[in-house]
């Protein structure tokens, strides 16, 4: 089977990823083989290929938005049967008797696996996924649009959940990438006034045709503040920005697994009770309710469509804001 390999960290345009042909793998008695369809292509992973979050061990192939069909089930696997369509999220699986996973907050599971980045991912024709981590999709979500709910969508929701917005708040998203293209669409059936701020007239454009009600970036005037703003984009200096621009008793949630330093703060900028959190990896629960909801109010995804031995471009498409949404690999069509 087709594989696209990481064996170097390096930058996107020195195209890393390998082609590879690699024997379809076996599953172990509580993991699933599955032939993907489909697999979304995350900032996360271009911080894995270029090398700025290291996987414990190489080769890997990335690629954790994965939708397909079980194909193969281990001796164990009771919960999917073959034939069954399902998505593969970030979080692979989890001890299951930490006090994190205890609590329900199995996201924060010291000894947790994430797909594409301890085991092998959904670049790739065919591969094993934990049975219990696995996503029912809702039947009416095509492969294409179900692709960038599997993280950019589940993250986007854990964050305003996170960010504690109420029906008809006014909420700031910055950067408009494929997880903010997502959260608006939730913002939006809440009821809430959505402000996006971003430098590119692209992106800015994208914001208002999805109904955000202010655009720009930071040098232009803002007369309300937000009650609650997270930030996509892994910039540090961001941070003092939103905060200016935050309600006391507001929210901005950090929506980022790796982010340049924070220039130091002025007490007054927290001060009235602001809040700053992050967000790190989602639940099992995330993923349930979130693909519920992405049905019911008929969340749509924006894709630019790739093949796998394309899985470079992609990658630097992503890197330099070439398109709108999210890049899908069309693996199996
Ligand atoms: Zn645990
Ligand atoms: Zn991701």
């Amino acid at each position: 089977m087709l594989s696209m390999r990481l064996f170097y960290p390096a930058q996107a345009e020195t195209v890393p990823l390998v082609v590879s042909r690699l024997p379809r793998p076996k599953p172990a008695a509580d993991q699933v083989r599955i032939k993907v369809f489909t697999c979304g292509v995350c900032h996360t992973d271009l911080h894995i290929v270029e090398g700025y979050i290291h996987p414990p061990k190489l080769p890997i192939t990335p690629g954790h938005q994965v939708v397909g069909i079980v194909e193969s089930i281990g001796r164990e696997v009771t919960v999917v049967h073959t034939g069954d369509r399902v998505g593969v999220p970030w979080l692979y699986n989890t001890c299951g008797n930490c006090e994190f996973c205890m609590r329900g907050e199995e996201n924060l599971c010291p000894k947790a696996h994430f797909t594409g980045f301890h085991i092998n991912g959904g670049f790739c024709e065919y591969m094993l996924a934990d049975a219990r981590y696995l996503l029912p999709l809702p039947e009416k979500i095509s492969n294409e649009q179900a692709a960038p709910l599997l993280c950019a969508g589940i993250i986007g929701y854990r964050a305003l959940r996170k960010a504690d917005l109420q029906p008809g708040e006014r909420l700031g998203l910055v950067g408009f990438g494929a997880s903010a293209h997502l959260a608006i669409q939730i913002g939006r059936y809440w009821g809430c006034e959505t402000y996006v701020y971003t430098r590119s007239k692209e992106h800015q454009k994208h914001a208002e045709k999805l109904g955000a009600v202010w655009t720009g970036n930071f040098d232009k005037k803002q007369i309300k503040l937000l009650d609650r703003a997270v930030i996509f984009a892994p910039s540090g200096d961001l941070v003092p920005r939103v905060l200016e621009r935050l309600r006391p008793g507001g929210t901005l949630v950090i929506n980022a697994i790796y982010m340049s330093p924070i220039p130091v703060l002025d007490y007054h900028l927290i001060y009235g009770e602001r809040t700053i959190r992050s967000v790190a990896n989602a639940t099992y629960q995330d993923g349930v309710d979130f693909l519920r909801l992405a049905e019911e109010i008929d969340i749509r995804s924006d894709v630019t469509l790739y093949s796998l031995e394309e899985a470079n471009q992609a990658l630097i498409d992503l890197k330099h804001s070439k398109f709108n949404g999210e890049a899908v690999l069309i693996i199996y069509p």
